[in-house]
């Protein structure tokens, strides 16, 4: 019998139902993802750069649902525990990425993530990308919370959950801070998606699996960058071959300075946290530890005002504030490249 979507039907107001998720931006596209910190950081830098990329088919924001509705019983469990004492999708901002913690049981300063399996995939949870998302969180946002942390699975074929402990691992936290810094230099400072990993082929995770692909499998795989690419009218310039040989390696250099500041800061801070916890203990404001003296003074926090939630709230609107917009001067994009680099392989 074929299967339809009658008018009035039940499947018919699914399929609004989910045509109107589709609709919504649940999520910056600009803001790197703390969620996929353990995944492709290609991925998260052509979705940051504006790259196309497909857009989720029924199915896919069909699962997308069934996955909040996980969560939904996860919360639940727990909100039932402590009524008014859960939050849900607690912001986790950074420097590096953003995060969203999905339930926070604040009696217990307990981290719950929640995601969904099935009982084929049993014996490989915890899931290493989950474990790393996790890790995150319990980086940038539990250890400062004292917070214990599980990724909870949802079983889709029985409803059975499985709960996993994540321990604080301050090593695994680094490395995935670097992969954040590596992502965030490509979009910021070349402006250029990351190359695809070494070790992905366009037919097995993260790239593609049995019932679908990444939406940026077209780019990668597809040859469409190859097209692009043909479009460049290139001029050849042998009198400059000193001048571009400089500023490639002055373009190298300062994205490794720039890498290298970018770890040590992590590295302070995970520092100033252990001696944060001294001084809040001892209720002081410097301590002593071999020959050094460390002070802390807490500087005020700046007052600013957000401008889009300001026009969201109707206080001022857009016709008012026209007379003062100013539009920046644009302005050039260089983009050194070393000819004499070995080629990726797409193939890895
Ligand atoms: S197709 Fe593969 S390499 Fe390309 S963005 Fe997606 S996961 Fe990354």
């Amino acid at each position: 019998m074929a299967v339809t979507t009658a008018p009035g039907s039940t499947a018919a107001l699914y399929s609004t139902r989910l045509a109107e998720r589709a609709q919504e931006e649940k999520f910056d596209p600009r803001e790197i993802r703390l969620s996929e910190v353990g995944l492709c950081g290609r991925k998260q830098t052509l979705r940051a750069l504006g790259y196309e990329g497909d857009e989720p088919d029924e199915r896919s924001l069909s699962i997308f649902e069934s996955g909040d509705e996980h969560e939904e019983t996860i919360y639940h469990l727990w909100a039932e525990q402590f009524p008014r004492q859960v939050k849900r999708q607690v912001a986790v901002r950074t420097a590096y990425g953003t995060g969203h913690i999905d339930i926070w049981v604040a009696p217990l300063k307990h981290l719950v993530e929640s995601k969904s399996t099935t009982e084929k995939s049993l014996k490989r949870l915890p899931m290493e990308h989950h474990v790393d998302q996790v890790t995150m969180y319990l980086h940038f946002w539990g250890r400062a919370h004292g917070a214990t942390a599980e990724i909870a699975y949802r079983v889709k074929e029985t409803g059975e959950i499985k709960s996993f402990p994540v321990e604080y691992n301050e090593r695994r936290a680094l490395s995935l801070i670097a992969n954040l810094v590596e992502i965030q230099g490509a979009i910021e400072m070349t402006q250029e998606p990351l190359p695809i990993p070494a070790d992905y082929t366009a037919f097995s995770f993260p790239c593609a699996w049995a019932t679908g692909r990444c939406p940026f499998w077209q780019n990668c795989w597809g040859g469409a960058q190859t097209e692009v690419q043909k479009k460049k009218v290139i001029a050849k310039a042998p009198q400059l071959a000193a001048d571009a040989q400089e500023y490639l390696k002055l373009r190298q250099r300062r994205q490794a300075l720039e890498g290298q500041v970018a770890i040590i800061k992590v590295r302070e801070d995970v520092l100033e946290g252990g001696f944060g916890s001294v001084l809040d203990g001892a209720q002081a404001s410097a301590l002593v530890a071999g020959e050094v003296l460390l002070g802390r003074s807490r500087i005020p926090g700046r007052i600013t005002y957000d401008g889009d939630a300001i026009l969201e709230a109707g206080v001022i609107t857009q016709e008012a504030i026209a007379p003062f917009r100013r539009i920046g001067a644009g302005y050039d994009r260089w983009t050194p490249k070393d000819l004499t680099a070995p080629k990726k392989s797409k193939a890895g």
